[in-house]
């Protein structure tokens, strides 16, 4: 099925990015409310096309850690992106102060199950793991979303976009991207996730680019506060830091890590989490 512009009714903005806006739409002959990305590129008709291709493949494949994907279109080289509407938005705008340490567990597993489905089933890395990728909804599920499907969208972007990164990743550049980098932007969401802002200075007039990326690359990883988290947790960030790419675990090891396994039979109302985290977000943004 292709979903086209007419059918889509705008109903509110989700938030913006680096390369467009996200929107909230109800696409009329399926009653379903989704999720809309506007991507603007430069591009021609066949390159836009070969996106649209390639995007195709999602349809093809399905997993609850991965925002379900409906279906896109362009209008002058312009790409829409119709995805799953996450009603509790992204981590960024739910961490607060930080989550709780079952919660970090839950969130960590569903990841790494959502970027080792990514990597198996569609051998594709994410590139951009991040808190605002991560999205969730009412009912506590968490899924990621903005990995790097289309390997010609990819390719624009960065033609289009050069200089916009906002976090600086050591490795980012060009071909030397590996899966050990997504694992190593796991570790640094987690630490995000868990002291509810990110671990580096970000880079301003004071500290510029060169400054944040000489930290990220020479500097001591940043840790967990051992008074609210586990040594088994901080074990876990840590070895996902580790500044050997080759020394960082594999998803699969990282599952059966202690951290994990602590956590994942137990019982954590992630429902309720959500739901408390989207009321304070709420409250936050009615006192501004
Ligand atoms: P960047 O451009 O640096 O990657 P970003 O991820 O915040 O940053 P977008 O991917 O354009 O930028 O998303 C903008 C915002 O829209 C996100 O931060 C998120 O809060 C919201 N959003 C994105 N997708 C969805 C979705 N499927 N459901 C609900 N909210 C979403
Ligand atoms: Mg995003």
């Amino acid at each position: 099925y292709k979903i086209n512009k007419d059918e889509l009714v705008l109903l509110e903005e989700l938030g913006k990015g680096q390369y467009g806006t996200v929107q909230k739409v109800f696409h009329k002959p399926t009653n379903v409310t989704m999720a809309m990305k506007e991507i603007r590129l430069e591009l021609d008709e066949t390159k836009l096309n070969q996106i649209l291709m390639e995007l195709d493949i999602l349809h093809k494949s399905q997993s609850t850690y991965i925002v379900d994907f409906y279906g896109a279109f362009f209008i002058e080289s312009c790409v829409y992106y119709c995805m799953e509407y996450m009603d509790a938005g992204s981590l960024d705008k739910l961490y607060g102060e930080g989550v709780p340490e079952n919660v970090l567990a839950k969130i960590t597993i569903a990841m790494i199950k959502g970027l080792k489905f990514l990597k198996d089933e569609l051998n594709i890395i994410h590139r951009d793991v991040k808190p605002t990728n991560i999205l969730v909804n009412r009912a506590g599920e968490v899924k990621i979303c903005d990995f790097g499907v289309s390997g010609q969208l990819q390719q624009s972007l960065a033609k289009t976009h050069i200089g916009c990164q906002k976090r600086i990743q050591h490795e980012k550049s060009s071909s030397s991207y590996t899966v050990q980098s997504d694992i190593w932007s796991l570790g640094l969401s987690m630490l995000e996730l868990g002291t509810g802002k990110y671990p580096y200075p970000i880079p301003d007039k004071k500290i510029g680019m060169f400054a944040q990326l000489a930290a990220i690359v020479n500097g001591v990883p940043p840790v967990l506060p051992a008074d609210r988290f586990s040594a088994e947790c901080l074990d876990f960030v840590a070895q996902c830091l580790n500044k050997n790419p080759q020394n960082r675990p594999t998803y699969a090891q990282l599952l059966e890590h202690p951290f994990l396994e602590k956590y994942k039979d137990a019982d954590v109302d992630m429902k309720s989490w959500a739901e408390q985290a989207y009321s304070s977000r709420k409250d936050l943004l009615k006192q501004t």
